[in-house]
Protein backbone atom coordinates (compact mmCIF):
# COMPACT_ATOMS: atom_id res chain seq x y z
CA UNK A 1 0.00 0.00 0.00
CA UNK A 2 0.97 3.38 -0.43
CA UNK A 3 -0.22 7.29 -0.74
CA UNK A 4 -0.96 6.48 -4.82
CA UNK A 5 -2.70 3.65 -4.50
CA UNK A 6 -5.09 5.14 -1.47
CA UNK A 7 -5.74 7.89 -3.87
CA UNK A 8 -6.84 5.43 -6.30
CA UNK A 9 -9.50 3.86 -3.24
CA UNK A 10 -10.71 7.03 -2.82
CA UNK A 11 -11.31 7.93 -6.37
CA UNK A 12 -13.30 4.17 -6.75
CA UNK A 13 -15.11 5.22 -3.28
CA UNK A 14 -16.57 8.45 -4.99
CA UNK A 15 -18.86 10.55 -2.54
CA UNK A 16 -16.04 11.37 0.12
CA UNK A 17 -16.46 13.42 3.70
CA UNK A 18 -14.71 16.25 3.73
CA UNK A 19 -14.46 18.00 7.60
CA UNK A 20 -13.54 21.25 8.44
CA UNK A 21 -14.09 23.29 11.38
CA UNK A 22 -16.26 26.91 11.32
CA UNK A 23 -14.91 30.21 12.84
CA UNK A 24 -16.81 29.21 15.98
CA UNK A 25 -14.19 26.10 16.35
CA UNK A 26 -17.16 23.56 15.64
CA UNK A 27 -16.78 20.36 12.93
CA UNK A 28 -18.65 20.83 10.12
CA UNK A 29 -18.52 17.77 7.93
CA UNK A 30 -20.66 17.30 4.00
CA UNK A 31 -20.13 14.82 1.62
CA UNK A 32 -18.07 15.71 -1.55
CA UNK A 33 -18.01 14.02 -5.08
CA UNK A 34 -17.31 17.15 -7.72
CA UNK A 35 -13.88 15.32 -7.74
CA UNK A 36 -10.92 15.01 -9.91
CA UNK A 37 -8.29 12.61 -9.01
CA UNK A 38 -4.88 12.79 -10.58
CA UNK A 39 -1.81 10.32 -9.32
CA UNK A 40 -0.39 12.42 -6.91
CA UNK A 41 -2.97 15.25 -6.07
CA UNK A 42 -6.64 16.02 -6.18
CA UNK A 43 -9.47 18.67 -6.74
CA UNK A 44 -12.39 19.47 -5.96
CA UNK A 45 -14.97 22.06 -6.92
CA UNK A 46 -17.15 23.65 -4.01
CA UNK A 47 -19.39 27.21 -4.82
CA UNK A 48 -18.17 30.58 -3.16
CA UNK A 49 -20.98 31.33 -1.21
CA UNK A 50 -20.67 28.12 1.06
CA UNK A 51 -19.56 27.80 4.65
CA UNK A 52 -17.28 24.91 3.34
CA UNK A 53 -15.69 27.67 0.42
CA UNK A 54 -15.17 30.65 3.63
CA UNK A 55 -13.47 27.77 6.11
CA UNK A 56 -10.97 26.41 2.97
CA UNK A 57 -10.35 30.19 2.43
CA UNK A 58 -9.72 30.82 5.74
CA UNK A 59 -7.83 27.99 7.06
CA UNK A 60 -7.67 25.28 4.54
CA UNK A 61 -6.60 22.65 6.63
CA UNK A 62 -9.30 19.69 5.65
CA UNK A 63 -9.99 16.23 6.57
CA UNK A 64 -11.20 13.58 4.00
CA UNK A 65 -12.69 10.49 4.72
CA UNK A 66 -13.70 7.17 2.39
CA UNK A 67 -14.43 3.85 3.42
CA UNK A 68 -14.57 1.14 1.07
CA UNK A 69 -16.55 -2.35 0.94
CA UNK A 70 -13.59 -4.54 2.08
CA UNK A 71 -13.58 -2.82 4.89
CA UNK A 72 -10.88 0.10 4.41
CA UNK A 73 -10.99 3.39 6.00
CA UNK A 74 -8.62 5.87 3.94
CA UNK A 75 -8.46 9.47 5.58
CA UNK A 76 -6.36 12.51 4.45
CA UNK A 77 -5.56 15.02 5.89
CA UNK A 78 -4.09 18.02 4.20
CA UNK A 79 -4.56 21.62 3.48
CA UNK A 80 -6.31 22.77 0.26
CA UNK A 81 -6.01 26.13 -1.67
CA UNK A 82 -7.20 27.46 -4.36
CA UNK A 83 -6.06 26.43 -7.96
CA UNK A 84 -4.46 29.71 -9.40
CA UNK A 85 -7.00 32.05 -11.19
CA UNK A 86 -5.69 31.17 -14.72
CA UNK A 87 -6.09 27.27 -14.17
CA UNK A 88 -9.60 27.61 -13.04
CA UNK A 89 -11.86 27.07 -15.74
CA UNK A 90 -9.33 23.70 -16.79
CA UNK A 91 -10.04 22.10 -13.79
CA UNK A 92 -13.66 22.84 -13.25
CA UNK A 93 -14.13 21.80 -16.95
CA UNK A 94 -12.56 18.70 -16.36
CA UNK A 95 -14.59 18.14 -12.91
CA UNK A 96 -18.25 18.95 -14.63
CA UNK A 97 -16.91 16.33 -17.67
CA UNK A 98 -16.49 13.45 -15.29
CA UNK A 99 -19.22 14.33 -13.25
CA UNK A 100 -21.87 14.91 -15.81
CA UNK A 101 -24.56 15.46 -13.15
CA UNK A 102 -23.24 18.97 -12.03
CA UNK A 103 -24.96 20.52 -15.08
CA UNK A 104 -28.11 19.89 -13.67
CA UNK A 105 -26.95 21.44 -10.25
CA UNK A 106 -25.25 24.38 -12.04
CA UNK A 107 -26.44 24.53 -15.41
CA UNK A 108 -25.21 26.92 -18.24
CA UNK A 109 -22.60 29.30 -17.06
CA UNK A 110 -23.97 29.37 -13.46
CA UNK A 111 -20.78 27.30 -12.65
CA UNK A 112 -19.08 30.48 -12.92
CA UNK A 113 -20.08 30.52 -8.90
CA UNK A 114 -17.62 27.70 -7.97
CA UNK A 115 -14.43 27.53 -7.08
CA UNK A 116 -11.99 24.53 -6.88
CA UNK A 117 -9.09 24.23 -4.86
CA UNK A 118 -6.67 21.45 -5.20
CA UNK A 119 -3.98 19.36 -2.78
CA UNK A 120 -0.90 18.40 -3.63
CA UNK A 121 0.64 17.31 -0.44
CA UNK A 122 -1.04 15.40 2.89
CA UNK A 123 -0.74 12.69 5.54
CA UNK A 124 -3.57 9.44 4.64
CA UNK A 125 -3.68 7.15 6.66
CA UNK A 126 -4.87 3.54 5.87
CA UNK A 127 -6.61 1.28 8.37
CA UNK A 128 -7.95 -2.24 7.07
CA UNK A 129 -10.57 -3.50 9.69
CA UNK A 130 -11.23 -6.46 6.89
CA UNK A 131 -7.89 -8.57 7.64
CA UNK A 132 -6.93 -10.79 10.10
CA UNK A 133 -5.35 -9.35 12.00
CA UNK A 134 -6.50 -5.47 11.36
CA UNK A 135 -3.73 -3.40 9.32
CA UNK A 136 -2.93 0.02 9.25
CA UNK A 137 0.20 2.32 7.72
CA UNK A 138 0.93 6.04 7.20
CA UNK A 139 1.63 7.65 4.37
CA UNK A 140 2.98 11.27 2.93
CA UNK A 141 2.87 12.63 0.17
CA UNK A 142 3.78 15.44 -1.72
CA UNK A 143 5.53 18.48 0.40
CA UNK A 144 3.60 17.32 3.68
CA UNK A 145 5.44 17.25 6.72
CA UNK A 146 5.30 13.76 8.42
CA UNK A 147 2.05 13.32 10.79
CA UNK A 148 2.46 12.61 14.37
CA UNK A 149 2.78 9.83 15.68
CA UNK A 150 -0.65 7.76 17.17
CA UNK A 151 -1.07 4.85 19.66
CA UNK A 152 0.86 3.40 21.96
CA UNK A 153 4.40 2.20 22.60
CA UNK A 154 5.96 0.10 25.68
CA UNK A 155 8.53 1.62 27.70
CA UNK A 156 11.44 0.39 29.35
CA UNK A 157 10.32 -0.09 32.83
CA UNK A 158 8.01 -2.69 31.30
CA UNK A 159 8.26 -5.38 33.73
CA UNK A 160 7.58 -8.45 31.16
CA UNK A 161 3.99 -9.52 33.29
CA UNK A 162 2.59 -10.21 29.94
CA UNK A 163 -0.62 -8.41 30.84
CA UNK A 164 -0.90 -6.31 27.78
CA UNK A 165 -0.17 -9.07 25.88
CA UNK A 166 -3.24 -11.29 27.25
CA UNK A 167 -5.84 -8.33 27.05
CA UNK A 168 -4.63 -7.27 23.65
CA UNK A 169 -7.66 -7.78 21.08
CA UNK A 170 -5.61 -7.98 18.27
CA UNK A 171 -2.44 -9.82 19.81
CA UNK A 172 -0.34 -7.54 18.41
CA UNK A 173 2.13 -7.33 21.53
CA UNK A 174 5.42 -9.38 21.68
CA UNK A 175 6.79 -10.68 24.27
CA UNK A 176 10.52 -9.74 25.17
CA UNK A 177 12.90 -8.51 27.99
CA UNK A 178 10.23 -5.43 26.83
CA UNK A 179 7.32 -6.07 25.26
CA UNK A 180 6.26 -4.58 21.87
CA UNK A 181 3.61 -3.26 20.46
CA UNK A 182 3.69 -3.92 16.45
CA UNK A 183 1.96 -0.31 15.68
CA UNK A 184 0.90 -1.48 12.41
CA UNK A 185 -1.73 -4.17 13.65
CA UNK A 186 -2.57 -2.06 16.74
CA UNK A 187 -6.48 -0.86 17.07
CA UNK A 188 -5.44 2.33 19.40
CA UNK A 189 -8.26 0.72 21.53
CA UNK A 190 -5.49 1.59 24.87
CA UNK A 191 -6.36 -2.01 26.68
CA UNK A 192 -2.70 -2.22 27.09
CA UNK A 193 -2.90 1.27 28.51
CA UNK A 194 -5.23 0.60 31.13
CA UNK A 195 -4.16 -2.45 32.55
CA UNK A 196 -0.63 -2.20 32.84
CA UNK A 197 0.61 -2.61 36.68
CA UNK A 198 3.68 -0.86 35.66
CA UNK A 199 2.22 2.04 33.70
CA UNK A 200 4.79 1.01 30.95
CA UNK A 201 2.46 1.90 28.61
CA UNK A 202 2.53 5.66 26.84
CA UNK A 203 0.32 6.64 25.21
CA UNK A 204 1.66 8.76 22.20
S1 LIG B 1 -3.93 -0.38 21.97
FE1 LIG B 1 -5.24 -2.20 21.91
S2 LIG B 1 -4.74 -3.20 19.98
FE2 LIG B 1 -3.10 -1.75 20.40
S3 LIG B 1 -1.53 -2.93 21.42
FE3 LIG B 1 -2.80 -1.99 23.02
S4 LIG B 1 -4.35 -3.54 23.48
FE4 LIG B 1 -3.43 -4.13 21.52
S1 LIG C 1 1.50 -5.06 31.06
FE1 LIG C 1 3.03 -3.47 31.22
S2 LIG C 1 4.66 -4.34 32.42
FE2 LIG C 1 3.37 -6.04 31.75
S3 LIG C 1 4.36 -6.74 29.86
FE3 LIG C 1 2.83 -5.25 29.27
S4 LIG C 1 3.91 -3.29 29.18
FE4 LIG C 1 5.20 -4.72 30.30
Amino acid sequence: MDAKTCLKKLEYVGVLAFATVDREGAPQIRNISAIHYEPDALYFFTARGKGFCRELLSDGRVQILGYTKFKEMIRLSAKAVPVPEEEQKKWMDMIFTEQPYLANVYPRDTREIGIVFEIKAGNMEYFNLGVNPIFRENYTFGKAVTAREKGYRIAENCIGCGTCAERCPQRCIEPGTTYRIQPEHCLHCGACFENCPAGAVIKL
